[in-house]
């Protein structure tokens, strides 16, 4: 039974990887700490219960990584990828914080195995939680409760008292009821607003109906939203998010990683009206794939179905869904319920197109279109072997980049630019600091995992109310 009645140093929102790492290294500097995880215990740990893996910069291969990323590398893949929209000094202090990560998250439990295969050829760049996810966070919830943490689950923060940037109490749901905590400290670790479709709307309209959403119906962005209104000061586009393709036939939450569709590099991609609209093999798949979840969101009726034939269903990870088949690609039309004239003069525009190559989706190869617009640059071959496949595709949104502006000590900042007294944030609600646009594979759970752990370590310094 945990005391409510006592004041703790820090009080950590939320349960996922951000919120472990701040509570376990807060504990570690001698704070009392407790985590309010708004999910049930079968549910704790929001997004990263999907997770399967951490990009960490490091100088020479380990044991499960083939080889040198070094910090330079690292942030011109994040310049590349966010179009040089990161707060430079924030991203060079998580990437340099990375290298000490790989080697904490161990001591916390948790283990790490090699890269699988497959088309995302992350085994030099990311380090793969044996177990994936959840098994990560199973040791983070072990070492956390054997330290003394106290964790209260079913836990929702209804509300937050907030005196000029000074964190005092928070109301949480318990049972029907409510019941007040008082803290030091506070750390926000409460992940975005990316399944509250109500807030989507503002932002995207209509459209908004139609997203999947990836993970936890929990991050409803309430925190975020409270800490805005309180005076905290916002960064990120509201519009930025993380948003990949994932089958149509998924689940409106939760659907997790087995959703997504890896395929698209290796076939088209076409909208409802049988059109392509975009190079499907522009750059190597982990620098592109978290693109296509906003190029489908831009389509009509944010629908879109990838078009491939049989000489490649081996080339990629298995679907949870299968394909669907047809013997023509008209008849595949007809399934899809696409224009049969259409899909039909698209495929044989864009065959007519491919130049010959030799194919290595591992690298920028040679295997190009030429005289049909939007190009395909990479990967280009012929579609022509039955049966014809698709899967149908819609936006799965992962996580949302507005969030709460946080210096190099994970701080909060005012909007009058003061530094908060005693509030920190970590993770999904501080993640448009590093990421304006754009994502690369397994900095989501860098930005938790670095943040997590300044955020726990400074909250215990500065429990001041
Ligand atoms: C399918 C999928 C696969 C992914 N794979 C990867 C990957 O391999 N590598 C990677 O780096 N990133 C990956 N990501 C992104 C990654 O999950 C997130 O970046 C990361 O987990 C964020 O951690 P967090 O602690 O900030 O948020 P979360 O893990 O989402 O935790 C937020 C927590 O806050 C709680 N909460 C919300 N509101 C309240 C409230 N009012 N009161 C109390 N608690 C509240 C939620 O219940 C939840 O426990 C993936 C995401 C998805 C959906």
């Amino acid at each position: 039974m945990v005391d409510l009645t006592r004041k703790f140093d820090v009080l950590v929102i939320g349960g996922g990887n951000a919120a472990l790492c701040a509570a376990i290294s807060a504990r570690r500097a001698g704070a009392s700490v407790l985590v309010l995880e708004g999910a049930p215990k079968f549910y704790r740990g929001g997004n990263t219960r999907h997770t399967r893996n951490m990009r960490c910069a490091h100088d020479s291969a380990t044991d499960i990584l083939t080889g040198p990323y070094t910090e330079e590398e690292f942030w011109n893949d994040l310049l590349v990828v966010t179009g040089g929209q990161t707060d430079e000094e924030l991203a060079k202090f998580m990437i340099r914080e990375s290298k000490d990560i790989l080697g904490w998250v161990v001591e916390q439990g948790v283990r790490w195995q090699p890269s699988l295969g497959g088309t995302l050829s992350l085994g030099r760049t990311n380090s793969f939680f044996l177990g994936g996810g959840r098994a990560m966070l199973n040791a983070l919830y072990l070492t956390a409760e054997k330290l003394g943490v106290d964790i209260l689950y079913d836990a929702e923060v209804l509300d937050l008292e907030i005196d000029n940037g000074m964190f005092l109490s928070a109301a949480l749901k318990q049972g029907d009821g409510r019941a007040d905590v008082r803290a030091s400290a506070l750390v926000a670790a409460a992940g975005g607003f990316e399944a509250n479709i109500e807030w989507l709307r503002e932002y995207w309209g209509e459209a908004a109906d139609n997203f999947l959403i990836r993970g936890t119906p929990y991050n409803r962005g309430s925190i975020l939203k409270m800490l805005l209104a309180k005076g905290v000061q916002e960064i990120g586009d509201p519009t930025q998010c993380h948003a990949v393709a994932i089958d149509a036939r998924a689940p409106k939450f939760d659907g997790g990683i087995i959703t997504r569709h890896d395929s698209v590099v290796f076939g088209i991609v076409v909208n409802n009206h049988a059109q392509r609209f975009y190079d499907e093999g522009e750059d190597i798949w982990p620098k592109r794939y978290a693109i296509w979840g906003r190029l489908v969101a831009a389509q009509p009726d944010q629908i879109a179905y990838i078009i491939f034939d049989s000489t490649v269903v081996t080339s990629f990870m298995p679907t949870l869904f299968p394909p669907i088949a047809g013997e023509s690609i008209a008849e595949l039309a007809a399934k899809l319920e696409l224009d049969p004239a259409a899909l039909e003069k698209t495929v044989a525009d864009f065959n007519a197109a491919v130049q010959p190559g030799t194919f290595d989706h591992t690298i920028l190869d040679d295997c190009r279109t030429e005289g049909v617009t939007p190009a395909k640059t990479h990967w280009a071959r012929r579609i022509e072997t039955a049966p014809y496949l698709a899967y149908p595709v819609r936006p799965g949104i992962t996580f949302t980049y507005l969030g709460t502006r946080v210096n190099k000590q994970s701080r909060m900042l005012m909007k009058d630019g003061k530094p908060a007294a005693n509030m920190f944030a970590a993770g999904e609600i501080m993640a448009g600091n590093v990421l304006g646009k754009g994502y690369a594979a397994g900095i989501g759970m860098t930005i938790g995992s670095v943040f997590g752990r300044v955020a726990g370590r400074e909250a215990a310094k500065n429990a001041k109310n």
